[in-house]
């Protein structure tokens, strides 16, 4: 057998690949192969099968409720926070805050936690690498409080410039904000140093796991973070759902991010009394379904195993970059030694988009432009790159039909 077309034993892919039924269509006349994975990945049947199952079966508002099905979709929503516990490994279940994503969980935190103990002067540090997410809220923030945000410089293969970094660290320093899986680049960050460097000032460190969450494994105790945020589409699960990690004596500290229904103790007119952990953070009615059928992604991820998704990810990475930089006029983009399963690239003389388009009509399915980090495109002289991302159900022989494809198409608009 060809060394480069072997595939871990441990993983089944055809039985995988059955379990996604979108995978299954031709797109534009050729079968669909979605490598848009860091955008969302694609949903398996025991997720899509979860969701028909809650509505079909006891879809109903969640805690107050006395009756059967309120009690059966409470339990449900509950066991996913127990699962979600388990994910990220920590140690007390109401460190689980359910919102609708990474987004949300960051602007939870810097709205909640910028609020009381970002004052004047003080300093958040984030990293050229980061996703509109991960600036734009920090902005706010800082612009609210006078604050000063600072920006740790990334070289040219798009890693963190760790001593900058720790240049850059004082005790001003108060919030430092890094992904841990970079979308734009795949670059993986040092977190646990980062974490720790910011721990010796006396910072507090959140986490964007958007781009881990279904390729690395998680022990937030080990990483020592205080924050982590994920979100459930980019781990096989619903959109709209996700969660904030938060350390208990940080959360207990923070005020309310919205005021309703569900985060209170007791309300009049003259004075509302919160609710306890996690709910002080959850007002109103919740996505009830789609963190109910988040527990399946968690089952399908664990059935797979984190190791062996990221062995065969990783094969396929490897087996990607290295066909892709044999093309002379393709350039790779992010050339990190830790990378999750990304690859950007552009194309001597060819639009971005216009790569995307030609792909498009062969049936694949790439992202193109600046992938929501215009900041690290401006540092890489950019106007935006042709991503391939790759998932558990991605086939080598998939990678062979996008080599082809772009080979035809230099070809073709030469
Ligand atoms: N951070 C990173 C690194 C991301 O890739 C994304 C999604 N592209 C986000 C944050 C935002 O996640 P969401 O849109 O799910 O809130």
């Amino acid at each position: 057998m060809n060394p480069l077309t072997a595939i871990p034993s441990s993983l089944d892919i055809k039985k995988i690949r059955d379990q996604f039924p979108v995978l299954h269509q031709r797109v534009n006349g050729k079968p669909l192969i979605y490598f848009d994975n860091a955008a969302t990945n694609q949903k398996p049947k025991q997720v899509i099968n979860a969701l028909v199952e809650y509505y079909q079966g006891y879809n109903a508002n969640i805690h107050r409720g006395i009756h059967t099905l309120a009690e059966q979709a409470t339990k449900a929503y509950e066991t996913t926070r127990h699962s979600m516990q388990k994910f990220v490994n920590a140690e007390h279940v109401e460190e689980i805050i359910f919102t609708r994503g990474v987004t949300e969980s960051i602007n939870l935190v810097a709205s909640s936690y910028g609020r009381v103990f970002l004052k004047e002067n003080d300093e958040v540090i984030i990293s050229g690498l980061e996703h509109h997410s991960n600036i734009v809220p920090w902005q706010m923030a800082c612009e609210e409080k006078k604050a000063k945000l600072k920006i740790i410089p990334i070289t040219e293969s798009g890693e963190i410039n760790l001593d900058v970094y720790q240049n850059q660290l004082s005790a001003r320093t108060k919030i430092v904000s890094i992904n841990h899986a970079s979308n734009s680049l795949g670059t993986i960050n040092p977190i646990k140093k980062i974490i720790k460097l910011a721990h010796e000032v006396g910072a507090v460190v959140l986490i964007d796991g958007a781009q881990a969450a279904a390729h690395l494994k998680i022990d937030v105790q080990a990483f020592g973070c205080d924050f982590y945020c994920i979100s459930s589409h980019k781990m096989y699960g619903p959109t709209g759902a996700g969660i904030l990690y938060g350390k208990k004596e940080l959360l207990e500290k923070m005020p309310p991010y919205m005021g309703g229904g569900e985060m209170i103790k007791d309300v009049t007119f003259e004075k509302t009394t919160y609710n306890d952990l996690p709910y002080k953070f959850e007002a109103g009615t919740p996505n009830i379904a789609d963190v109910v059928a988040l527990n399946e992604a968690v089952n399908f991820i664990n059935e797979l195993g984190k190791d062996q998704i990221a062995e065969y990810e990783n094969e396929l990475l490897a087996y990607a970059t290295k066909q892709l930089s044999a093309i002379p006029s393709v350039k790779l983009i992010g050339t990190a030694k830790e990378k999750v399963a990304v690859q950007s690239f552009i194309i001597e003389g060819i639009h971005h988009f216009d790569m995307g388009q030609m792909l498009d009509t062969r049936g694949i399915a790439v992202r193109t432009g600046h992938h929501c980090t215009q900041p690290l495109m401006e540092r890489l002289g950019l106007e935006g790159t042709v991503r391939a991302s790759f998932s558990v159900y991605n086939t080598k022989e998939e990678i062979d039909e996008l080599i082809e494809s772009i080979k035809r198409i230099i070809n073709f608009l030469k």
